[in-house]
């Protein structure tokens, strides 16, 4: 699989013809054969396709002998119901995997040949299909936030006056997020990261119980809604008043990555709406967390997770599908 996969000149025979991406899909899905989505029958046979004059029949057909149900390999993933080509979906999985600072939604659009509309869907389908499951994290975490959003500056006066009255003026308009990362040095740290509501006790330490293995060390700030953890974990406090790193006492790592972050949103993403901050942390988090492999294992991972994962377009908007997605 990975020969096929490997990079992006490899890939590019499944780009141009929709018969041989379909196959290259079969085959990553289905390594010993079709398997019934519906049943999970494992002896469907290929149904043969029916052409009109108007159209060359559905491809890739397949009927179950246990549930007789039709099925195709799509069906169950996010690229249920897309009017958009397989081959361009397989070159969308690439490109954001392999792409440190991710893609904005009118590169894909010129980069696919499809409208922006679908380009923004393909691209948050596939960030859904990068989130991973929440897992307890253990050994040596760090726990770090930051502000992510536009400057108060650029802001109507209306809007900056409102929001400046309920934050501040620093972190005006801003979205506050919070990692927690369980370092490590082979394989890779691993990150987790979680929008922040408030900056209140409650949460914060909510968050961190709900995701750090009770009895776990802790490094954090001296950020006052960390105090109280100690209780549950052996905390160590890096004052960033005083110094940054006290032998391994430090929240570096998470700074490392917010700076990846915060370079791709400015640079790539320029603006993100707060509502689906969410998706593009999945994004980042998905790459950083699996920098250890190569594009082809990025790309390979980043396919096992359409499974399952359908995102309807109603969903992500409130508004119903276009035509062209
Ligand atoms: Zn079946």
């Amino acid at each position: 699989m990975a020969s096929t996969t490997k990079n992006l000149s490899a890939l590019g025979k499944h780009f141009s013809n929709e018969d041989k991406a379909r196959e290259l899909l079969e085959s990553l899905r289905w390594p010993n054969g079709p398997v019934c989505p519906h049943c999970g029958g494992d002896s469907p046979y290929k149904l043969t396709p029916k052409a009109t004059s108007k159209s060359p029949g559905r491809k890739g057909l397949y009927k179950c002998k246990a549930c007789r149900k039709q099925f195709t390999v799509t069906v169950g993933t996010i690229f249920e119901h897309s009017h958009v080509p397989i081959s361009k979906w397989l070159l969308a999985i690439h490109l954001l995997s392999a792409s440190k600072k991710g893609m904005s939604a009118h590169q894909l659009h010129r980069m696919l040949g499809v409208t922006y509309r679908a380009a923004w869907f393909i691209g948050h389908r596939l960030r859904h299909a990068m989130s991973q499951e929440p897992m307890n994290l253990t050994g040596i975490v760090e726990a770090d936030e930051t502000y992510i959003g536009g400057k108060a500056r650029n802001m109507h006066v209306a809007k900056k006056r409102r929001v400046m009255m309920k934050r501040g003026r620093s972190i005006a308009g801003k979205v506050a997020v919070m990692a927690l990362l369980e370092r490590h040095d082979k394989p890779s740290s691993q990150v987790r990261l979680h929008v922040l509501h408030s900056l209140r006790r409650h949460e914060v330490q909510g968050i961190v119980r709900d995701n750090v293995k009770h009895g776990a060390t802790l490094h954090t700030d001296a950020f006052s809604s960390y105090t109280g953890l100690i209780a549950d974990f052996t905390h160590n406090v890096i004052d960033h008043a005083e110094c940054y790193v006290d032998g391994e006492v430090h929240t570096n790592n998470c700074e490392n990555f917010w700076a990846l972050l915060k370079r791709a949103i400015k640079g790539t993403y320029v603006s993100v709406e707060p509502f689906h901050l969410f998706r593009y942390l999945d994004e980042q988090t998905f790459r950083f967390n699996n920098r250890g492999g190569d594009d082809a294992f990025r790309f390979a991972l980043a396919l096992k997770g359409i499974l399952g994962k359908r995102l309807t377009y109603t969903a992500l908007t409130g508004s119903e599908l276009p035509e062209t997605c």
